[in-house]
Protein backbone atom coordinates (compact mmCIF):
# COMPACT_ATOMS: atom_id res chain seq x y z
CA UNK A 1 0.00 0.00 0.00
CA UNK A 2 1.82 3.08 -0.92
CA UNK A 3 1.86 6.22 1.50
CA UNK A 4 -1.32 8.05 0.30
CA UNK A 5 -3.81 4.82 0.42
CA UNK A 6 -2.53 4.32 3.76
CA UNK A 7 -2.97 7.60 5.24
CA UNK A 8 -6.34 7.84 3.66
CA UNK A 9 -7.23 4.30 4.43
CA UNK A 10 -6.84 5.00 8.31
CA UNK A 11 -8.59 8.05 8.07
CA UNK A 12 -11.76 6.40 6.71
CA UNK A 13 -11.14 3.31 9.15
CA UNK A 14 -11.41 4.97 11.94
CA UNK A 15 -14.61 7.26 10.98
CA UNK A 16 -16.44 4.05 9.84
CA UNK A 17 -14.76 2.65 13.44
CA UNK A 18 -16.99 5.15 15.36
CA UNK A 19 -19.99 4.80 13.39
CA UNK A 20 -19.62 0.81 13.54
CA UNK A 21 -19.78 1.12 17.21
CA UNK A 22 -22.41 3.74 17.30
CA UNK A 23 -24.38 1.45 15.00
CA UNK A 24 -23.68 -1.62 17.19
CA UNK A 25 -24.76 0.01 20.16
CA UNK A 26 -28.28 0.88 18.52
CA UNK A 27 -28.02 -2.56 17.09
CA UNK A 28 -29.22 -3.79 13.73
CA UNK A 29 -27.79 -2.21 11.38
CA UNK A 30 -25.68 -3.22 8.73
CA UNK A 31 -21.64 -2.33 9.73
CA UNK A 32 -18.89 -2.16 7.29
CA UNK A 33 -16.13 -0.36 8.73
CA UNK A 34 -13.99 -1.52 5.14
CA UNK A 35 -14.66 -2.19 1.95
CA UNK A 36 -14.39 -5.25 -0.41
CA UNK A 37 -12.09 -3.07 -2.28
CA UNK A 38 -9.70 -2.19 0.47
CA UNK A 39 -9.96 -5.56 1.54
CA UNK A 40 -8.76 -7.14 -2.28
CA UNK A 41 -5.96 -4.34 -2.10
CA UNK A 42 -4.13 -6.22 0.87
CA UNK A 43 -5.05 -9.74 -0.61
CA UNK A 44 -3.07 -8.57 -3.72
CA UNK A 45 0.26 -7.21 -1.59
CA UNK A 46 0.91 -9.63 0.64
CA UNK A 47 1.77 -13.22 0.47
CA UNK A 48 1.45 -15.33 3.80
CA UNK A 49 -2.13 -15.74 4.70
CA UNK A 50 -3.99 -17.57 7.62
CA UNK A 51 -7.43 -17.85 7.39
CA UNK A 52 -9.38 -18.62 10.77
CA UNK A 53 -12.43 -20.53 12.01
CA UNK A 54 -14.25 -20.01 15.47
CA UNK A 55 -13.71 -23.18 17.81
CA UNK A 56 -16.40 -26.45 17.57
CA UNK A 57 -16.84 -24.74 13.71
CA UNK A 58 -19.97 -25.32 11.70
CA UNK A 59 -20.24 -25.68 7.90
CA UNK A 60 -20.57 -21.86 8.10
CA UNK A 61 -17.08 -21.25 9.61
CA UNK A 62 -15.32 -24.64 7.63
CA UNK A 63 -16.92 -23.86 4.07
CA UNK A 64 -15.92 -19.84 4.09
CA UNK A 65 -12.46 -20.81 5.24
CA UNK A 66 -12.13 -23.65 2.62
CA UNK A 67 -13.78 -21.12 -0.22
CA UNK A 68 -11.28 -17.98 0.69
CA UNK A 69 -8.37 -20.31 1.04
CA UNK A 70 -8.54 -21.64 -2.50
CA UNK A 71 -9.27 -18.69 -4.18
CA UNK A 72 -6.23 -17.26 -2.73
CA UNK A 73 -4.36 -20.11 -3.61
CA UNK A 74 -5.54 -19.98 -7.15
CA UNK A 75 -3.60 -16.32 -6.84
CA UNK A 76 -0.23 -18.02 -5.92
CA UNK A 77 -0.53 -17.40 -2.08
CA UNK A 78 0.57 -18.75 0.56
CA UNK A 79 -2.14 -19.82 2.87
CA UNK A 80 -2.30 -21.66 6.00
CA UNK A 81 -6.03 -22.41 7.25
CA UNK A 82 -6.24 -23.36 10.73
CA UNK A 83 -9.06 -23.96 14.01
CA UNK A 84 -9.03 -25.24 16.82
CA UNK A 85 -10.28 -28.94 16.22
CA UNK A 86 -9.17 -29.14 12.52
CA UNK A 87 -12.23 -30.87 10.07
CA UNK A 88 -14.83 -32.94 11.47
CA UNK A 89 -15.56 -35.97 9.96
CA UNK A 90 -18.93 -34.94 9.02
CA UNK A 91 -17.35 -32.36 6.62
CA UNK A 92 -14.57 -34.25 5.79
CA UNK A 93 -16.29 -34.13 2.31
CA UNK A 94 -15.83 -31.04 1.97
CA UNK A 95 -13.33 -30.33 -1.70
CA UNK A 96 -10.22 -29.80 -0.38
CA UNK A 97 -11.14 -30.34 3.67
CA UNK A 98 -7.50 -31.10 4.42
CA UNK A 99 -6.34 -28.00 3.77
CA UNK A 100 -8.06 -27.35 7.31
CA UNK A 101 -5.61 -28.34 9.92
CA UNK A 102 -5.56 -28.02 14.03
CA UNK A 103 -3.27 -25.14 14.53
CA UNK A 104 0.62 -25.59 15.01
CA UNK A 105 2.39 -26.33 18.31
CA UNK A 106 5.20 -23.32 17.23
CA UNK A 107 3.86 -19.75 16.63
CA UNK A 108 4.19 -18.58 13.02
CA UNK A 109 4.70 -15.33 11.25
CA UNK A 110 2.23 -14.58 8.54
CA UNK A 111 1.67 -11.22 6.73
CA UNK A 112 -2.51 -11.45 6.67
CA UNK A 113 -4.49 -13.56 9.60
CA UNK A 114 -8.03 -13.33 8.63
CA UNK A 115 -11.19 -14.48 10.67
CA UNK A 116 -13.92 -15.69 9.15
CA UNK A 117 -17.14 -16.17 11.31
CA UNK A 118 -15.38 -15.29 14.39
CA UNK A 119 -17.94 -13.07 16.62
CA UNK A 120 -14.70 -12.34 19.74
CA UNK A 121 -11.26 -13.15 18.85
CA UNK A 122 -11.48 -15.20 21.69
CA UNK A 123 -13.92 -17.83 20.13
CA UNK A 124 -10.43 -18.61 17.79
CA UNK A 125 -9.20 -20.99 20.72
CA UNK A 126 -6.20 -22.52 20.71
CA UNK A 127 -5.29 -20.65 16.85
CA UNK A 128 -4.86 -17.21 18.43
CA UNK A 129 -1.69 -18.59 20.19
CA UNK A 130 -0.49 -19.87 16.44
CA UNK A 131 -0.07 -16.56 15.03
CA UNK A 132 2.85 -15.13 16.84
CA UNK A 133 3.02 -11.84 14.44
CA UNK A 134 0.41 -10.37 11.81
CA UNK A 135 0.78 -7.32 9.97
CA UNK A 136 -2.70 -6.93 9.46
CA UNK A 137 -5.87 -8.97 11.18
CA UNK A 138 -9.26 -8.89 9.60
CA UNK A 139 -12.36 -9.76 10.77
CA UNK A 140 -15.10 -10.68 8.10
CA UNK A 141 -18.26 -11.65 10.12
CA UNK A 142 -22.42 -11.90 9.98
CA UNK A 143 -22.46 -11.53 13.69
CA UNK A 144 -24.57 -9.00 15.46
CA UNK A 145 -22.43 -9.69 18.94
CA UNK A 146 -19.56 -9.22 16.86
CA UNK A 147 -17.62 -5.72 18.33
CA UNK A 148 -15.43 -5.62 15.12
CA UNK A 149 -11.95 -6.75 16.20
CA UNK A 150 -9.21 -6.46 14.01
CA UNK A 151 -7.76 -3.70 11.44
CA UNK A 152 -10.29 -4.14 8.61
CA UNK A 153 -13.36 -4.84 9.51
CA UNK A 154 -16.89 -6.48 7.67
CA UNK A 155 -19.39 -7.27 9.71
CA UNK A 156 -22.86 -7.24 7.80
CA UNK A 157 -25.17 -8.86 10.32
CA UNK A 158 -27.62 -8.88 7.57
CA UNK A 159 -25.75 -11.63 5.81
CA UNK A 160 -27.64 -14.83 7.12
CA UNK A 161 -23.92 -16.52 6.21
CA UNK A 162 -20.40 -15.63 6.61
CA UNK A 163 -20.41 -17.52 3.20
CA UNK A 164 -22.83 -14.97 1.54
CA UNK A 165 -20.07 -12.37 2.79
CA UNK A 166 -17.14 -14.25 0.86
CA UNK A 167 -19.12 -15.13 -2.09
CA UNK A 168 -19.81 -10.98 -2.48
CA UNK A 169 -16.12 -10.81 -1.80
CA UNK A 170 -15.36 -13.31 -4.73
CA UNK A 171 -17.13 -11.94 -7.05
CA UNK A 172 -17.07 -8.16 -7.02
CA UNK A 173 -13.08 -8.43 -6.83
CA UNK A 174 -12.77 -10.71 -9.24
CA UNK A 175 -11.11 -13.43 -7.24
CA UNK A 176 -10.85 -16.82 -8.55
CA UNK A 177 -14.22 -18.77 -8.38
CA UNK A 178 -14.06 -22.86 -9.41
CA UNK A 179 -15.87 -25.89 -8.03
CA UNK A 180 -14.40 -26.30 -5.46
CA UNK A 181 -14.48 -22.96 -4.07
CA UNK A 182 -18.57 -22.97 -5.39
CA UNK A 183 -18.91 -25.73 -2.81
CA UNK A 184 -17.58 -24.79 -0.15
CA UNK A 185 -19.33 -21.50 -0.18
CA UNK A 186 -22.65 -23.54 -0.84
CA UNK A 187 -22.43 -25.61 2.12
CA UNK A 188 -21.77 -22.26 4.17
CA UNK A 189 -24.45 -20.76 3.34
CA UNK A 190 -26.96 -23.74 3.29
CA UNK A 191 -25.96 -24.92 6.78
CA UNK A 192 -26.00 -21.77 8.06
CA UNK A 193 -29.26 -20.85 6.98
CA UNK A 194 -30.88 -23.88 7.72
CA UNK A 195 -31.64 -25.33 4.75
CA UNK A 196 -32.55 -21.86 2.99
CA UNK A 197 -35.10 -21.80 5.96
CA UNK A 198 -34.29 -18.78 8.39
CA UNK A 199 -35.47 -15.30 8.44
CA UNK A 200 -32.17 -13.83 6.74
CA UNK A 201 -32.65 -16.27 3.61
CA UNK A 202 -33.48 -13.52 1.26
CA UNK A 203 -33.64 -13.14 -2.44
CA UNK A 204 -29.93 -12.08 -2.48
CA UNK A 205 -29.32 -15.77 -1.01
CA UNK A 206 -30.85 -17.56 -3.38
CA UNK A 207 -29.60 -15.47 -6.28
CA UNK A 208 -26.44 -16.23 -4.60
CA UNK A 209 -27.21 -20.11 -4.22
CA UNK A 210 -28.05 -20.63 -7.81
CA UNK A 211 -24.90 -18.60 -8.78
CA UNK A 212 -22.92 -21.35 -6.75
CA UNK A 213 -24.66 -23.78 -8.48
CA UNK A 214 -24.15 -22.88 -11.68
CA UNK A 215 -20.58 -22.08 -12.06
CA UNK A 216 -19.74 -24.90 -9.57
CA UNK A 217 -21.90 -27.06 -11.74
CA UNK A 218 -23.02 -28.40 -8.38
CA UNK A 219 -25.04 -31.79 -7.53
CA UNK A 220 -27.14 -30.21 -4.91
CA UNK A 221 -28.95 -33.72 -4.26
CA UNK A 222 -25.24 -35.14 -3.66
CA UNK A 223 -24.37 -32.28 -1.40
CA UNK A 224 -27.28 -32.46 1.12
CA UNK A 225 -27.28 -36.22 1.33
CA UNK A 226 -23.76 -35.89 2.67
CA UNK A 227 -24.86 -32.71 4.91
CA UNK A 228 -28.57 -33.63 5.83
CA UNK A 229 -28.41 -37.52 5.57
CA UNK A 230 -25.31 -39.53 6.45
CA UNK A 231 -25.63 -39.05 10.24
CA UNK A 232 -24.01 -41.33 12.41
CA UNK A 233 -26.53 -43.61 14.43
CA UNK A 234 -25.24 -41.81 17.62
CA UNK A 235 -26.56 -38.99 16.79
CA UNK A 236 -29.84 -40.22 17.05
CA UNK A 237 -29.45 -42.29 20.10
CA UNK A 238 -28.37 -38.95 21.60
CA UNK A 239 -31.11 -37.16 20.34
CA UNK A 240 -33.55 -39.90 22.46
CA UNK A 241 -31.69 -39.12 25.89
CA UNK A 242 -32.22 -35.76 25.07
CA UNK A 243 -35.62 -36.16 24.37
CA UNK A 244 -36.07 -37.79 27.97
CA UNK A 245 -34.79 -34.68 29.71
CA UNK A 246 -37.13 -32.49 27.72
CA UNK A 247 -39.30 -29.89 29.57
CA UNK A 248 -41.40 -26.95 29.07
CA UNK A 249 -41.95 -23.72 31.05
CA UNK A 250 -43.84 -20.41 30.90
CA UNK A 251 -46.98 -21.85 29.16
CA UNK A 252 -44.80 -23.76 26.61
CA UNK A 253 -43.10 -21.12 25.28
CA UNK A 254 -39.85 -22.14 26.15
CA UNK A 255 -38.33 -25.91 25.59
CA UNK A 256 -35.29 -27.04 27.22
CA UNK A 257 -33.11 -30.50 27.02
CA UNK A 258 -29.71 -31.06 28.70
CA UNK A 259 -26.73 -33.48 27.86
CA UNK A 260 -24.39 -34.95 30.81
CA UNK A 261 -20.81 -35.62 30.38
CA UNK A 262 -21.93 -39.24 31.61
CA UNK A 263 -24.54 -39.24 28.69
CA UNK A 264 -22.44 -38.11 26.06
CA UNK A 265 -19.64 -40.88 27.48
CA UNK A 266 -21.66 -43.44 27.73
CA UNK A 267 -22.97 -42.59 23.88
CA UNK A 268 -19.68 -41.93 22.66
CA UNK A 269 -20.60 -38.67 20.95
CA UNK A 270 -18.73 -36.33 19.59
CA UNK A 271 -19.42 -32.69 20.37
CA UNK A 272 -20.39 -32.49 16.42
CA UNK A 273 -23.08 -35.00 16.86
CA UNK A 274 -25.34 -32.56 18.42
CA UNK A 275 -25.16 -29.81 15.84
CA UNK A 276 -28.90 -29.20 15.05
CA UNK A 277 -30.62 -31.46 17.48
CA UNK A 278 -32.02 -28.20 18.86
CA UNK A 279 -34.43 -27.71 16.14
CA UNK A 280 -36.18 -29.92 17.39
CA UNK A 281 -36.94 -27.61 20.54
CA UNK A 282 -37.62 -24.85 18.36
CA UNK A 283 -40.03 -26.91 15.66
CA UNK A 284 -42.56 -27.34 17.91
CA UNK A 285 -45.49 -25.07 17.63
CA UNK A 286 -45.66 -22.17 20.37
CA UNK A 287 -42.48 -22.60 21.63
CA UNK A 288 -40.52 -19.23 21.52
CA UNK A 289 -37.15 -20.00 23.07
CA UNK A 290 -35.35 -23.43 22.98
CA UNK A 291 -32.51 -24.30 24.99
CA UNK A 292 -29.75 -27.00 25.09
CA UNK A 293 -27.51 -27.11 28.24
CA UNK A 294 -24.44 -29.47 27.47
CA UNK A 295 -22.39 -30.42 30.31
CA UNK A 296 -18.70 -29.65 29.41
CA UNK A 297 -15.21 -30.89 31.43
CA UNK A 298 -14.05 -27.70 32.52
CA UNK A 299 -16.70 -26.74 34.80
CA UNK A 300 -19.12 -24.82 32.43
CA UNK A 301 -21.99 -25.37 30.98
CA UNK A 302 -22.56 -24.61 26.89
CA UNK A 303 -25.95 -22.86 26.18
CA UNK A 304 -27.14 -22.95 22.68
CA UNK A 305 -30.34 -20.70 22.68
CA UNK A 306 -32.74 -20.28 19.63
CA UNK A 307 -35.80 -17.50 19.11
CA UNK A 308 -38.55 -17.47 16.83
CA UNK A 309 -39.17 -13.73 17.41
CA UNK A 310 -37.46 -10.99 16.82
CA UNK A 311 -38.97 -9.77 19.61
CA UNK A 312 -37.04 -12.46 21.94
CA UNK A 313 -33.85 -11.32 21.37
CA UNK A 314 -31.13 -14.42 22.32
CA UNK A 315 -28.22 -12.67 21.49
CA UNK A 316 -28.87 -10.07 24.15
CA UNK A 317 -29.99 -13.02 26.68
CA UNK A 318 -26.74 -14.99 26.09
CA UNK A 319 -24.25 -12.00 26.25
CA UNK A 320 -25.78 -11.24 29.87
CA UNK A 321 -23.40 -14.56 30.28
CA UNK A 322 -21.00 -13.81 28.08
CA UNK A 323 -21.45 -15.40 25.04
CA UNK A 324 -23.28 -13.75 22.00
CA UNK A 325 -24.44 -14.85 18.50
CA UNK A 326 -26.99 -13.63 16.14
CA UNK A 327 -30.59 -12.27 17.25
CA UNK A 328 -32.53 -15.79 16.82
CA UNK A 329 -29.32 -17.78 17.45
CA UNK A 330 -26.81 -17.43 19.93
CA UNK A 331 -25.07 -19.55 22.67
CA UNK A 332 -22.37 -19.05 25.95
CA UNK A 333 -20.57 -20.66 28.24
CA UNK A 334 -21.52 -21.23 31.55
CA UNK A 335 -19.84 -21.57 34.66
CA UNK A 336 -21.45 -23.58 37.38
CA UNK A 337 -22.94 -27.14 37.37
CA UNK A 338 -25.56 -27.99 35.06
CA UNK A 339 -28.33 -27.62 37.71
CA UNK A 340 -27.07 -24.14 39.12
CA UNK A 341 -27.04 -23.48 34.99
CA UNK A 342 -30.37 -24.18 33.98
CA UNK A 343 -31.68 -22.48 36.53
CA UNK A 344 -30.08 -18.95 35.90
CA UNK A 345 -30.81 -19.13 32.23
CA UNK A 346 -34.20 -19.94 32.46
CA UNK A 347 -35.32 -17.42 35.23
CA UNK A 348 -33.37 -14.74 32.77
CA UNK A 349 -36.07 -16.67 29.84
CA UNK A 350 -38.74 -16.17 31.94
CA UNK A 351 -37.73 -12.14 32.67
CA UNK A 352 -37.74 -11.31 29.15
CA UNK A 353 -41.01 -13.29 28.16
CA UNK A 354 -42.82 -12.11 30.80
CA UNK A 355 -41.47 -8.02 29.72
CA UNK A 356 -43.28 -9.10 26.27
CA UNK A 357 -46.21 -10.53 27.86
P1 LIG B 1 -24.68 -22.69 18.48
O1 LIG B 1 -25.85 -22.65 19.41
O2 LIG B 1 -25.04 -23.28 17.17
O3 LIG B 1 -23.45 -23.24 19.11
O4 LIG B 1 -24.34 -21.17 18.21
C1 LIG B 1 -25.31 -20.27 17.75
C2 LIG B 1 -24.67 -18.95 17.47
O5 LIG B 1 -24.23 -18.36 18.67
C3 LIG B 1 -23.45 -19.10 16.59
O6 LIG B 1 -23.54 -18.14 15.58
C4 LIG B 1 -22.28 -18.86 17.49
O7 LIG B 1 -21.27 -18.17 16.87
C5 LIG B 1 -22.84 -18.09 18.65
N1 LIG B 1 -22.25 -18.59 19.89
C6 LIG B 1 -22.37 -19.83 20.37
N2 LIG B 1 -21.69 -19.97 21.53
C7 LIG B 1 -21.12 -18.77 21.78
C8 LIG B 1 -20.26 -18.28 22.82
O8 LIG B 1 -19.90 -18.97 23.76
N3 LIG B 1 -19.86 -16.99 22.69
C9 LIG B 1 -20.24 -16.18 21.67
N4 LIG B 1 -19.81 -14.93 21.65
N5 LIG B 1 -21.04 -16.63 20.68
C10 LIG B 1 -21.47 -17.90 20.71
MN1 LIG C 1 -22.02 -18.28 10.57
Amino acid sequence: MNAVATALWAVYRSESFRFFRTAHQGGGYKMTASTFDEIRQVLREHQRFAILGHVRPDGDALGSQLALALSLQQLGKDVRVWNEDGILEKYSFLPRSELLTKPPATAEDVDVAIALDTAIQSRLGTVLAAIRSAKIWINIDHHLSNPGYGDMVIVDPSAPATGEIIFRLIKSQGLPLNHDIAENLYVAISTDTGSFQYPKTSARTFEIAAELVRVGSLDVGKISQQLYESHPRRRLELLRELLRTMRFEFGGRAASFSLTLKTAADLAVLPEDNEGLIDHLRAIRGVVVAVFFEELADGKVRVSMRSKDEAVDVCAICQKFGGGGHTLAAGARVRGSLAEVEGKVLEEIRGVLERKS
